[in-house]
């Protein structure tokens, strides 16, 4: 019996990639193929563009921190390329903390988020001076019970807007009983918020984060405007600028169907000053939090094909990028749709007629499959696939399914006059005695004792 595929084929591979030399030099320089079967790439140059272009749609708003949402691409050199680029960085638990500050962000522009911060992060983040923002009223009486004068620390409160959901359940955070910041429609909620402001002196920040991929930038820019009409309630009613600052998050969605950036950050500006014009006043300093958007088209993943078979009338090829490493598509294929690219074992594209093919990774469960029925030129052992946009979410965020190492990743630039592609090491491959030592090898007889 033929199984219907579960998801529709997906986006085409773009013709010529901008991707295509990095693709032929990491295969020519042994980065990609037998000796490594799959790894990310990172377009620097392009990071650095992307950077830059935020800046400049923000340059009206006088004083703005962006800071990179260090889930999207938690690496250590990534982070520190960010912070040279004169970026701040929103972290969400006590890794991406140790992480920002192995990067050297400085503690000023540093932002800890989290809907679950135990007493001993919030200490250290006290202890740091990095800025807090608690998700509930729950968590200011703990930081009220933590903090002391001499803290550097700027304080704020999450709130969740309620504005609704985005195309995307899980990404979105403002729908009515999302999980995260205060719910600002309940009964009383309001109210418990403008209270918390006025016996707290020292909470000088709101903060909102809409959702990521999937929100419409309206819905985005709404949830913002209610949070800034908030800061002006509370402000008038406690009649001083008590508020000054809003962060008001990420979550820029990606197209992940062609090679545009679509929607970009001036969009984005242009719909935020038409929800909430006082927004770029000067009136409160702001922060940002994007992440996918600084990252996802600067980032792709190559894989060694291994085998390919027929079954059932279907063409499957067994690249080495799956579950490990596109984990969310493969779980939630209609949501993530990738484009991919198809190249020979030199690295070049591969031209000729195409053939629906799966193309499934080497993950032990069925559904280990990152896309059904794509329409590519037909893939033989040795040949390359391209996983597109994965800059973010992807091979910097791997799972440990099946003990599959954590893949390479290396960034890339053009040098020279040549414009040949230089890689820089960002992660090695994660080795059998790591994956050994994750496992408990040290603990290897912990449970023969006392049977
Ligand atoms: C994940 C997250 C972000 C970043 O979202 P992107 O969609 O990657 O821009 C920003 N802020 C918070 C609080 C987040 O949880």
């Amino acid at each position: 019996m033929t199984q219907p595929p579960p998801a529709p084929p997906g986006p085409a591979p773009p013709a010529a990639s901008r991707f295509d030399a990095a693709v032929r030099a990491a295969v020519g320089q042994g980065l990609l193929g037998e000796r490594g079967p799959v790894a990310g790439f990172i377009d620097t140059d392009g990071v650095r563009a992307s950077v830059a272009a935020l800046h400049h749609a923000f340059a009206r708003a006088p004083g703005v921190l962006h800071t990179f949402a260090a889930k999207a691409c938690s690496l250590v050199p990534v982070l520190r390329l960010l912070a040279a680029e004169g970026m701040g960085c929103e972290v969400a638990s006590p890794g991406e903390l140790r992480l920002a500050v192995e990067a050297g962000f400085a503690p000023a522009s540093i932002v800890l988020d989290s809907p679950a911060k135990t007493r001993e992060e919030i200490r250290l983040a006290l202890a740091l001076g990095v800025a807090v923002n608690a998700d509930s009223l729950e968590e200011l009486r703990r930081v009220d019970a933590l903090r002391n004068r001499a803290t550097a620390s700027v304080f704020g409160l999450r709130v969740n807007p309620q504005v609704g959901a985005g195309s995307i359940g899980p990404m979105s955070t403002a729908t009515d009983t999302a999980k995260f910041g205060v719910a600002l429609r309940d009964p009383g909620a309001r109210e418990a918020v403008v209270r918390a402001f006025a016996d707290r002196p020292w909470l000088t920040r709101l903060h909102t984060h809409v959702g990521s991929q999937g929100c419409p930038l309206e819905l985005i820019a709404a949830g913002v405007a209610r949070t800034y009409e908030l800061a002006e309630e509370i402000n008038a009613t406690l009649g001083t600028r008590q508020v000054t600052s809003l962060d008001i998050g990420g979550g820029l969605p990606v197209n992940f169907t062609d090679e545009t950036v679509r929607p970009g950050y001036a969009d984005y500006v242009t719909a935020l000053a038409g929800a909430a014009p006082g927004l770029f006043s000067g009136r409160y300093g702001l922060v940002t939090e994007f992440g996918r958007s600084l990252l996802a088209k600067n980032g792709f993943i190559g894989a060694r094909v291994e085998y390919t078979k027929d079954a059932g009338a279907r063409r499957i090829a067994l690249p080495h990028a799956g579950a490990q490493t596109a984990t969310r598509t493969v779980l939630m294929p209609g949501d993530w749709p990738l484009r991919i690219g198809a190249f020979g074992p030199d690295g070049a594209p591969k031209s000729g007629p195409v053939l629906a093919q799966d193309i499934a990774g080497p993950c032990c469960f069925a559904g280990d499959v990152v896309a059904y029925g794509r329409e590519l030129p037909e893939l033989t052992e040795g040949d390359v696939v391209v996983l597109y946009d994965t800059g973010a979410y992807y091979f910097s965020t791997p799972w440990a399914y099946n003990s599959l190492p954590r893949p390479a990743v290396y960034g890339f630039r053009s040098a020279g006059p040549d414009g040949a592609v230089v890689f820089a090491t960002v992660r090695d491959a994660q080795t059998m005695d790591a994956i050994a030592a994750e496992s408990g090898l040290a603990h290897a007889d912990a449970l023969l004792l006392g049977g």
